[in-house]
């Protein structure tokens, strides 16, 4: 069956919403560009909508009721909201799970070093990429310099105006001829992703004189030294702002939208929301990309604490009352799709395919060769989701990833499952999806808050 396009269905009052909310979402992507960006963003945006932090909550020993809405953010990379509904808790939770982390070159520990009088960055590649599409674009870096003394120092660099940016080079097309004969995968290696930082040597200086001038600059300028690398988080970006796609303005393009279209616009359901009777949860977290893996990955129990805690400041802590919590919860794994792409026609099996403009995409199953390692929702919870999205006029379709054994992915979705919840995957679809800037059609951020505020309002 067809799915219509929800352009086709917006009133005035429809299209200044979706305008204003498209507005916000691309101030959030230009202010998050870093998981750790985006938490401290995620944080700022809490609070001005009432929610404390409950790490004070904790410390204070307060105690917490229907209504209280509180955050945690753990390690900066990672944050998990809380608004308290009237029901019990223990009759289970609606929970938003997104990741904020996006596919990216990270610099090494290492990393500085000069080859014939031009300074470079060594990297190691973060996430799935096409290594190839990252060379010849201007390139930020944005992160964390901490000193041995526990200074944090907060770097972005590239995309003020007056900011140069940084890049990695490629071989021109004249003399490319064996180049070009690679397998895509080996036409740029990642060892070769090298950023280039400088050419300008030190005066006076014999050997490593450009290298030497870099290191004068780090230091009088963002005040670190060398070996400070070695604890730094230093992220290579695309450099520039995220804009409006088309001569129609419908989409947006910009870097970092898996899964940040998904993590803004649950978000937004979550603080605009006034009032809850189920107990809603919006959960942002770190290393989706590599497998959600480390203390700020969707494996750690750093959720898990969190909601101990929690239960704990309302009074009603046990291990029976955490389990049952995390049981009766339901939950939508906030993760974008592979948008239909007709150019790229023959991956797609067209009838399970997600299109921009057509709404929230949910997806039964995720995973690859036979559904392996995907979570693969019940049918009794997909005829839920279906009664909320229509009770609250949402668009909205199904998909699955490509053709069957064309490749497939993974999301959250399987770890949160393991509690024994209700899980399916619902989020954005995605164009040119991990490349340095991708694009997603408007209609479609603005269906994702509709269908995630549907969600928690049940
Ligand atoms: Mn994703
Ligand atoms: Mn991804």
């Amino acid at each position: 069956m067809e799915r219509d396009n929800a352009w086709k269905k917006y009133s005035e009052s429809d299209l200044e919403k979706l305008e204003k909310i498209n507005r916000d979402y691309r101030k959030f992507l230009d202010t998050g560009k870093t998981e750790r960006e985006c938490v401290a963003e995620s944080v700022r945006l809490a609070k001005e909508a009432g929610y404390r932090n409950l790490a004070d909550i904790i410390a204070n020993g307060e105690t917490l009721k229907a209504g209280d809405k509180v955050y945690l953010a753990y390690m900066g990379k990672s944050i998990v909201l809380f608004h308290i509904g009237s029901k019990p808790i223990d009759q289970g939770m609606n929970i938003l799970g997104a990741h904020i982390d996006s596919p990216r070159i990270d610099i090494k520990q290492n990393p500085l070093y000069e080859d014939t009088e031009i300074a470079y960055l060594d990297t190691h590649y973060y996430g799935g990429i096409k290594k190839y599409q990252w060379v010849t674009i201007p390139l930020a870096i944005h992160g964390v310099v901490v000193k041995k003394d526990g200074t944090v120092l907060n770097i972005i660099i590239g995309e003020d105006e007056n900011d140069p940016v940084v890049f990695i080079s490629d071989l021109l097309i004249h003399l490319a001829q064996t180049q070009l004969e690679k397998k895509g995968a080996k036409v740029i290696e990642g060892e070769d992703l090298n950023v280039i930082i400088g050419n300008m040597p030190l005066k006076d200086e014999e050997k490593d004189a450009v290298k030497k001038n870099i290191i004068r600059l780090i230091k009088e300028k963002y005040d670190f030294e060398e070996e400070d690398f070695i604890s730094a988080e230093l992220e290579v970006v695309p450099a520039g702002k995220a804009r409006e796609a088309g001569i129609d303005r419908s989409m947006i393009m910009a870097y970092g939208q898996d899964d940040r279209s998904c993590a803004y616009t649950s978000l937004i359901a979550m603080i605009e929301k006034k009032e809850v009777e189920t107990t809603a949860c919006v959960l942002l977290v770190d290393k989706e990309e590599i497998g959600s893996v480390g203390a700020t990955g969707m494996q750690s129990k750093f959720f898990e604490n969190t909601l101990a805690e929690l239960l704990d400041r309302m009074g009603i802590y046990s291990e029976l009352t955490l389990r049952r919590v995390l049981a009766n919860s339901k939950m939508l794994s906030s993760d974008v799709s592979a948008a239909f792409d007709p150019t790229y026609a023959s991956v797609f099996e067209k009838k399970n395919a997600a299109y921009f403009s057509k709404g929230i995409v949910i997806n039964k199953f995720t995973g690859s060769r036979g559904k392996s390692g995907s979570n693969d929702a019940n049918a009794e919870y997909i005829g839920e989701i279906r009664r909320i999205f229509d009770k609250y006029e949402v668009a909205y379709q199904t998909a699955e990833l490509g053709k069957v054994d064309q490749g497939g992915g993974g999301t959250i979705a399987y770890i949160m499952a393991l509690y024994g919840m209700n899980v399916i995957d619902s989020g954005v679809a995605v164009l040119n999806m991990h490349a340095p800037y991708e694009v997603v059609s408007k209609a479609d951020i603005y269906e994702a808050v509709k269908a995630y505020e549907a969600f928690i309002s049940e």
